[in-house]
This record gives C-alpha cells, sequence and structure tokens, in this order.
C-alpha cells in the first residue's frame, strides 16, 4: 500500500530543484518504477516531485558537432524507434528496444531507466538489508542466481538498465542541473560501486536532476551493438548482456569499448575483452581469446556460476556475427 506523500507537479526545471530541496523528497518522471517502490516499501517519500511537464526535458536532436542531445523524459519507445539512434548509434537502439515491454517503455524515460533501483529481491522484499541501512547482504549466502559476478563487495545487485551499458560503451555524457547550477558527468563515472558507497547506485545527490544525455558524434568505421539474454523470452532484466563500440579499420579492430550487463552492480567495462581485440582482426582466434577473457576476473557466487558459461558464449556469438557482418 502506498503511504501518504505530498505531490507536486514542477512547471519548470527550477521549480522542481527547488521543490526537491526538501527533505525526503523523491523525483517522478514516468513512475513506472518509483510508484513500485514506494508501494513495496523499498524507500517512502514525504513529497512526489512530478517533471513530466517540463517541456525542455523531451526530445531527440542533433548537436551542432554531429552528436546527438536526449532530453531525459523521452521514453524508451522514442529511443528505440528514432531512426536516428538505429542508424547512428546502434547499441542505444538496440539498449530501449529490449528494455521491459512495450507498455513499460510507452512509459518509462530514459532518464528514469539510468536512475531505477536495482531488483536484487531481497532489496525489494522485506529484508532490511545493507542497501536499505541494515548490516547484512542477504543474497551473499542467499539466493543468489541472479546477483553479480563482477564488483560485488558487501552488496552483491546487478545493475538493471539495458540502455546505461549501450551508452557508456557508445562514451555518452549525462547533464545533471541541481542547486548549485549544472555539470557534465560521463556516463562511465555516474553509477557508484557498493564499495564506495552501498546505499547509493549513482553519483546524483537526491535533489539533482538528469536533463539530458549528450552522444558523442559516431566516427568513420564505429559500429555499435547491445545483446542481451534473459530467462524468458517475454519482459525480463538482462541475466547477462554485453554492449559494444568498436572501431574497424579493415579487419582490424582499431578501438572498443566493451561493457557487460547483469554482470556487475555498475555497467561493467571490460577492459580484459578490450585488451585481447584491440588491434587484431575478429578471426576465430581473437574471438576464442576475448571469450576467455571476459570471465578472467569473475567471482561468481554460490548459485550463479551458470553466468561464466553465459558470458563466455555471449561473447563469442556477438563477436562472431560482428566478424560476419
Ligand atoms: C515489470 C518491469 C520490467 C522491467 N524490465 C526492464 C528491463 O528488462 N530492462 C530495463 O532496462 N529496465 C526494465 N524495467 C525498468 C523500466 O525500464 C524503468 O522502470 C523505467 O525506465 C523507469 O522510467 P520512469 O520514467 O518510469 O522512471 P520513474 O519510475 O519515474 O523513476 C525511476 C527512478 O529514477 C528517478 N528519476 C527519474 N527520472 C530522473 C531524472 N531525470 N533525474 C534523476 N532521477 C530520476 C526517480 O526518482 C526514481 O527513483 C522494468 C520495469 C518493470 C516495472
Amino acid at each position: 500500500m502506498l503511504s501518504n506523500f505530498a505531490y507536486v507537479r514542477a512547471g519548470s526545471l527550477e521549480e522542481a530543484v527547488d521543490q526537491l530541496s526538501s527533505n525526503n523528497a523523491r523525483i517522478h518522471a514516468g513512475g513506472t518504477d518509483l510508484l513500485g517502490c514506494l508501494r513495496d516499501g523499498v524507500f517512502t517519500a514525504d513529497k512526489v516531485v512530478s517533471i513530466s511537464r517540463i517541456k525542455d526535458m523531451r526530445g531527440i536532436s542533433r548537436t551542432g558537432d554531429g552528436g546527438l542531445r536526449i532530453g531525459a523524459l523521452t521514453t524508451l519507445s522514442e529511443v528505440a524507434h528514432s531512426r536516428l539512434i538505429m542508424d547512428r548509434w546502434a547499441a542505444l537502439a538496440q539498449g530501449a528496444s529490449e528494455a521491459a515491454s512495450p507498455q513499460l517503455r510507452n512509459q518509462g524515460t530514459i532518464g528514469g531507466n539510468l536512475c531505477q533501483k536495482p531488483r536484487c529481491w531481497y532489496y525489494r522484499g522485506e529484508f532490511h538489508c545493507l542497501r536499505k541501512g541494515g548490516d547484512t547482504c542477504f543474497a551473499y549466502k542467499g539466493e543468489n542466481q541472479f546477483h553479480c559476478i563482477f564488483g560485488g563487495d558487501m552488496c552483491f545487485i546487478v545493475h538493471p538498465s539495458d540502455t546505461a551499458p549501450a551508452l557508456v560503451a557508445l562514451d555518452a555524457r549525462v547533464r545533471v542541473v541541481g542547486p548549485g547550477g549544472n555539470r557534465i558527468v560521463p556516463m562511465e563515472q555516474f553509477y557508484v560501486l557498493p564499495g564506495e558507497d552501498v546505499q547509493k547506485e549513482t553519483v546524483l545527490d537526491p535533489e539533482e536532476i538528469v536533463t539530458e544525455i549528450v552522444l558523442p558524434p559516431p566516427n568513420t568505421g564505429v559500429r555499435s551493438y547491445y545483446r542481451k539474454v534473459r530467462a524468458r523470452r517475454s519482459w525480463d532484466f538482462a541475466l547477462a548482456g554485453v554492449a559494444l563500440a568498436m572501431r574497424f579499420n579493415g579487419r582490424i579492430v582499431e578501438k572498443a569499448r566493451v561493457v557487460l550487463s547483469g554482470a556487475a552492480p555498475i555497467p561493467w567495462r571490460s577492459k580484459e575483452v578490450e585488451e585481447v581485440i584491440t588491434g587484431r582482426p575478429l578471426d576465430a582466434e581473437t574471438i576464442k581469446r576475448a571469450s576467455d577473457a571476459v570471465v578472467k576476473n569473475a567471482e561468481p557466487l554460490e548459485h550463479n556460476g551458470y553466468k561464466i558459461p553465459l558470458f563466455r558464449g555471449l561473447m563469442e556469438e556477438v563477436l562472431s556475427s560482428l566478424e560476419k557482418a
């Protein structure tokens, strides 16, 4: 059941920031994650501030340098169906189209997708876990089949968003506005590991709002791709996923950014894979080395060891499909 809270519809960004400065206020964009968290008692709110009327935060447009600006209130459906994004930043369109269900993609925004709360069933359930201010991670010795194999430290969540790994691979940045003005944060530095702060998922302060996502222009020869494996064919979060942005010179991989989903508490950059594929042709030997490298420093828990062969196979499949394309 929802507990009582005040509800405010901000007419401008300034008003939203002002309203958020009161204690225990929460941002409401599409509400698909926020309302579930409030209803299930994952956290409380004294005030909910809707940002949905802020027009400047919607839409997809080119930037002066040939890059892309996506307002944080743009829906996942709009991102998934944008011809421009499909053609030039394909991994992002694929990530958005793989997230949730059609109904949720029509309502859910890309800003909300980046800031959604983790899906650990202990965190979402009636367990006073570390992330909720308790002193135990119940997943560590419990039902941890959907938890992380990299970056776990006290808490073993996996980051839930399908667009975030694509945005990290594509070297995107977000604009954040708060009481002190605005700042630009590279997506790669937007998320926080449990070892840094176990109660935060992002670098945002409570009164800060993500207003837009900015992508650099795609370089010639760059191909990007997102592939996600889930337990069933209808909507589900990633058991394992990989986002790639690779620049080719002929058959040689000149530059690569490889980011895993379903693997770690943050979108997890696999420097191990990047290292073994950069400067090499994407042939059978490189692909074999990449599928070994992707799990090199993995630390599976008691029930999620299946993610090791899953990530190996996924890496092999994705790189093989790019080799043949
Ligand atoms: C059944 C189900 C299945 C799902 N499956 C997937 C999936 O497979 N892959 C996937 O990626 N996602 C999945 N999701 C998550 C879904 O994509 C998100 O709920 C949605 O994108 C959130 O967008 P929203 O606009 O509704 O955010 P809201 O629910 O309004 O907000 C989500 C959170 O972000 C904060 N927030 C929102 N906008 C901003 C902003 N601009 N700046 C700062 N903070 C902000 C809110 O305060 C809140 O904490 C699923 C959700 C459900 C309910």
